[in-house]
């Protein structure tokens, strides 16, 4: 099946396809249009018209909009799920939980919009002030451009058009070039929705350069981009006057204190280290281990680690599928070879079969090496020894990332310390930083972004404030 352009609420084919392939099976799963910048440009001149339409449409019709592409998208969770696999390698138990998150996401965009309103404000309250009614709305920003990345090529898609259009703006979609065919049939209920605002949705794929016509043209007011810290900083580089949110990458890290429950700690940061190959912006990477209980817990985390399974991701008990591409799974050999003839160990057999990738757990790591402090995006993890918190605490700061970090402990202080002291978007207590709920706000600091998702926040971005005064 193929990925066609939507200019607007036109579908088109083309004389030129590129092909994906299946990361697990090299078969060609999908095949999406070729786009040019003028395609780009194409897509946001429609949008700009259609944003001023979309500005005159009743929120019960954008929140009845979404609501139905909620109950199609249940109505076709299998083949979503199984498209997800097909293109990114997921493995299917977990692009079924993708698809539940993302009917998750579009319904609480709705359920948030009907909700969210301006304020009144007492304007005699300043001494220079006098009694007026005076007040704030919020006006949709116009046209948004959305960038979304590989790892989640569903529900971070979800998360920007589902705000962007219950608030009232027109949407330019630039989906990761290696799930178009998912970001095409999602739009596609978008668009074949009895609800839909006509041409308030594009979709043009490409990769660099349809990206960048996208964010450099003067239309959109807004850039919505999810994905690398290299490609966040062009962007903020060439966008001009508007505003850019970015949701980049990370580098997280958890602390297991003595006090901590150890089968729940080894278990979950199995987990957090290994779900869908340490693919994952939130990954658990480093795990700095209080040095008394530190060989019980490398014992139990190797245990938990071996039950994963490795495999077909078409598999439902499969845990690990492949990575993404032959370089990504070439460059975490390299940093782990590395990091070996430096003196760190491996607690399981290294194994390596093209792009499958078994989950491997260091020891004996340093600070320096680059598994520990650079984003590896691969199921390689990381075990520290430390003396108590006050040891922990510089070394977890101490990265350029602060998306999410993690404690373990059974320590009211430790626990106040932690929230006060970890500088990160988001402090988990007693369970991994790669954790997120759809209705929180989830962003970074540092290299990892400005601003904030989830549907409040993200429709807080996607929108203007514009300020009332009647005397
Ligand atoms: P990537 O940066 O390579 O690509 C992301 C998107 O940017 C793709 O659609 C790509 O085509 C596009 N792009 C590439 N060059 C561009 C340019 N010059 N102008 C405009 N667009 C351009 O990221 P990826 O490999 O798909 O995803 C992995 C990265 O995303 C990791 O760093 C991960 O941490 C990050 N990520 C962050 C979050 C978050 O919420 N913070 C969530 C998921 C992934």
């Amino acid at each position: 099946m193929d990925a066609n352009i939507f200019f607007g609420s036109t579908e088109l084919t083309s004389s030129s396809y590129s092909e994906r392939k299946s990361p697990y099976s090299g078969q060609v799963v999908s095949r999406a249009c070729v786009c040019s910048q003028e395609d780009a440009i194409k897509a946001l001149n429609i949008a700009d018209k259609a944003a001023k339409e979309a500005k005159k449409s009743t929120l019960s019709q954008r929140c009845n909009w979404l609501l139905d592409v909620a109950s199609k998208l249940k109505e076709n969770r299998e083949d979503m799920a199984q498209t997800i696999t097909d293109e990114v390698g997921k493995p299917i138990a977990f692009a079924r939980i993708e698809v539940d998150r993302c009917i998750e996401t579009v319904t609480l965009s709705a359920e948030t919009m009907r909700t969210m309103h301006g304020e009144t404000i007492n304007t005699d309250a300043m001494v220079s002030g006098k009694k007026t009614t005076a007040f704030f709305t919020r006006e949709p920003a116009g046209v948004v451009v959305a960038i979304t990345p590989f790892n989640f090529p569903l529900n971070l898609v979800a998360h920007k058009l589902a705000p962007a259009l219950v608030a009232g703006n027109a949407v330019v979609l630039k989906p990761t070039p290696e799930a178009p065919l998912t970001a095409y049939k999602f739009a596609k209920l978008f668009i074949d929705s009895e609800y839909a605002i006509k041409d308030a949705l594009s979709v043009v794929y490409g990769d660099a350069e349809v990206g960048s016509a996208l964010i450099s043209s003067d239309i959109p007011r807004v850039i919505s981009f999810t994905g690398s810290v290299p490609v966040g900083n062009i962007i903020t580089k060439i966008a001009g006057i508007k505003k850019v949110s970015l949701e980049l990458g990370g580098n997280a890290a958890t602390y297991i204190d003595a006090s901590a429950d150890l089968n729940l700690a080894a278990a979950r940061c199995a987990f957090g280290a290994f779900v869908n190959s340490g693919q994952v912006c939130i990954s658990l990477q480093r795990i700095y281990v209080n040095t008394d209980i530190y060989d019980e817990f490398a014992l139990r985390m190797a245990e938990e680690t071996k039950k994963l399974v490795v495999g077909s991701p078409y598999d439902d008990d499969t845990f690990l599928g492949p990575l993404i591409d032959d370089e990504s799974a070439s460059r975490a050999m390299r940093w782990v070879e590395s990091a070996m003839t430096e003196g760190a160990k491996p607690l399981l057999p290294l194994q390596r079969d093209g792009r499958m990738f078994n989950p491997c757990v260091m020891a004996d790591v340093r600070d320096d090496m680059s598994i520990v402090c650079e984003e590896v995006f691969a199921p390689i993890v990381s075990l520290i020894k430390v003396d108590n918190f006050d040891d922990a605490l510089p070394r977890m700061n101490n990265s350029p990332y602060g998306l999410q970090f993690s404690v373990f402990t059974n320590d009211l202080r430790i626990t106040q310390r932690a929230i006060s002291e970890l500088e990160a978007g988001g402090i988990v207590i007693n369970d991994i930083p790669t954790l997120r709920f759809d209705i929180q706000p989830y962003g970074g600091i540092k290299l990892s972004g400005v601003g904030r998702e989830g549907p409040k926040f993200a429709i807080e971005e996607m929108t203007e404030v514009k300020s009332v005064i009647i005397c």
